[in-house]
């Protein structure tokens, strides 16, 4: 793609669009915002949107009928129970219930209704803690490359290897020093506030809870609301209504992003749980088989009790139950080497490629023993999209979530390689997708790209003041070119060289080789030194010295409260602009996808009994709270 060419932009038609849509509780949320795109010019690409008018159901005059909107509907069924007394309280409680059965039921025959009618493809790619400055740190550090000299052997030897630079070749060659754009960039469309029910610091269940529900909930929160009531998420959404589902994702696939789409659970921490969401279990309405293509770390919450490399709390074998019930399991980089896409037709898939989560990409790509290695970011989102988009065929298309997890861990590490490095894998595999959408759409299928970040991580700075004197206005992205390792992996390769390493070991294999840093001063090494049984010591002590060096200031080893970089391209990619909420992004897919959140909802509610435990979860989840905290004098 060339960075002038501006990308395609697909609107609906307003007036029929909103008419048509699921719900009218989706409407009066979103009629205002919606209505502000109305002047806009309507452009109809050939070949799509004339098939599309065709599909679209006429007018409905029993859409004037209310529907209750998805609050009242949880405020219904949460509402204390009251025996009634006399005849003139029961009778209405009567007609009330036949009311709310009788809405409920035609709620329900909704998602089919519209159900054959419509075909799109949704992916929504996730930078977990990739706030606006990361994106700038990333651009600059690409930029940086492409103004030197040399640039061609600077990016072979830089943070990624060659076929990485190739993929982003578009973004840097011959753009000089400030012309370069990243694929994000060019695809920039406004703004998403990230706080949650609780904070206005969100974490990433309560924000992926936003994008997966469209409501706010409580910092732990997955796919439930703050009175404890499971949501439907659009994922579960989209396949009730017969479009096929994915998830990638380069955490535990059992970790709070991915989580929030096809679990229900007061506290993010019950991972044991979260897995037997995710393969389902026979007979109940909460836990089903929703997800057809999985791709991701965290195999051990899989595994059972008592067996190697589990950490289940209980015996309960997942990978099993997953195969009884069909599933294709693809375990680890050699099985997916013997996979084929076009071989999985008919079976869900589940790829599991570390115990816990998966490696950033620099060290990834730096890994030589063959049964540690794994596919990368964009392999996966490759075999995902190959996967949904053939079984879609026939069907009414997909909902697909691919999220650069661990963009989020390195910032909470402060460590700007590991950051640096998984940004560019998902800038990578950003210009994958975009090169796919454009293909689709230009095949005459819908489909609709939209990136985001569940909230921003670290509260980076491009600019640090190292001393007392007035600083110099600047930041040194070059003193991040020669880095091979994030500083988790550098940490840890120290603690496992206990006692051996020498303090000359870590001025060479750390300093030097990991970070290439060759100045290191006496005190670093110290600071690194103090820490060789500690892992996470020496990991930050290591971090802190590289971000000294380009000048990159952290407020935090958390996350932070500022809005966060909204971007989308394809498929009506006007339809979601300006400075949103996050509930506003998963609103837009439910809407563009035509899903009726509100009825798996209720069908969730149903299941209810036979897990939930109000007990469950930690302290903050059971004291939590819809209104924001105060300052109590901490300091
Ligand atoms: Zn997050």
């Amino acid at each position: 793609m060339n960075g002038s060419v501006s990308p395609k932009q697909f609107v609906l038609d307003e007036e029929t669009h909103s008419s048509s849509s699921d719900t009218a509780s989706l409407i009066d949320r979103r009629g205002t915002e919606h209505d502000a795109g109305a002047d806009e010019p309507v452009r109809y690409p050939p070949g799509v949107l004339s098939e599309e008018e065709k599909a679209l159901p006429r007018r409905q005059n029993h859409l004037a009928v209310r529907i209750p909107t998805r609050q009242e509907v949880l405020d219904a069924r949460t509402r204390p129970k009251q025996r009634p007394r006399r005849l003139g309280i029961v009778v209405p409680g009567l007609l009330a219930l036949l009311g709310f059965a009788f809405l409920s039921t035609w709620v329900l025959s909704l998602g089919t209704q519209f159900g054959d009618q419509h075909r799109i493809q949704v992916i929504l790619m996730i930078s977990d803690g990739m706030g606006p400055a990361s994106e700038t740190m990333a651009r600059s550090f690409v930029q940086y490359l492409a103004s030197t000299n040399s640039s061609s052997s600077n990016f072979k030897r830089s943070l990624l290897n060659e076929s990485s630079w190739t993929d982003l070749e578009d973004s840097y060659r011959g753009k000089g020093s400030m012309g370069g754009m990243l694929p994000l960039d060019e695809i920039l469309v406004g703004s998403s506030r990230t706080r949650s029910s609780n904070s206005l610091i969100t974490d990433s269940a309560a924000g992926a809870t936003a994008f997966s529900c469209g409501v706010k909930t409580y910092n732990g929160a997955i796919g439930v609301t703050p009175s404890l009531q499971p949501c439907g998420t659009v994922l579960e959404a989209a396949k009730r209504q017969g479009y096929m589902t994915g998830l990638v994702a380069t955490s535990r696939i059992t970790h709070a992003t991915p989580a929030s789409f096809y679990a229900h659970v007061p506290d993010r921490d019950l991972e044991s749980e979260i897995a037997e969401f995710l393969v389902g279990e026979d007979g109940s309405a909460l836990k089903g088989l929703r997800v057809d293509f999985a791709f991701g770390g965290g195999k051990c919450f899989f595994l059972p009790n008592g067996t190697d490399g589990s950490c289940r709390t209980d015996g309960k074998d997942m990978l099993g139950a997953a195969k009884a019930k069909g599933v294709r399991v693809v375990d680890g980089m050699t099985a997916l080497r013997a996979y084929k896409d076009e071989d999985s037709v008919d079976e869900p898939v589940l790829g599991l490629f570390a115990s816990d989560h998966m490696e950033y990409e620099a060290d990834r790509q730096r890994i030589t023993a063959l049964a540690d290695e794994q596919p990368s970011l964009k392999e996966m989102a490759t075999h995902a999209l190959r996967y949904l988009s053939r079984k879609a065929k026939d069907n009414k298309g997909f909902f697909l979530m691919i999220e650069g997890s661990r963009i989020d861990m390195a910032a909470h590490n402060n460590d700007p390689v590991g950051h640096l490095s998984d940004m560019l894998a998902y800038q990578q595999t950003v210009q994958y997708v975009k090169e796919w959408v454009d293909a689709q759409n230009e095949q005459g299928t819908p489909t609709m790209l939209i990136s985001v970040s569940d909230h921003e991580t670290g509260g980076l700075a491009l600019g640090r003041q190292l001393g007392e004197a007035y600083p110099e206005y600047l930041w040194y992205p070059d003193a991040l070119v020669n880095a091979t390792h994030s500083s988790s992996y550098l940490g840890s390769l120290f603690a496992s060289r206990y006692p051996a390493a020498t303090r000359d070991w870590v001025i060479s294999e750390l300093f030097e080789k990991g970070l290439g840093i060759v100045d290191a001063a006496e005190w670093e090494v110290d600071a690194v030194w103090k820490m060789r049984q500690d892992a996470y010591g020496a990991n930050r002590a290591l971090a802190d010295a590289i971000s000294r060096r380009a000048q990159l200031g952290w407020s935090t080893a958390g996350h932070s409260g500022v809005d966060v970089n909204l971007y989308a391209y394809g498929y009506n990619s006007t339809g979601l602009t300006g400075n949103v909420e996050n509930t506003d992004i998963g609103l837009h897919i439910a809407e563009n996808m035509r899903l009726n959140l509100d009825v798996v909802t209720i069908e969730l509610g149903k299941g209810q009994s036979s897990w939930f435990d109000a007990k469950a979860g930690n302290e903050t989840t059971r004291t939590r709270t819809t209104g924001l905290g105060h300052y109590h004098g901490d300091f």
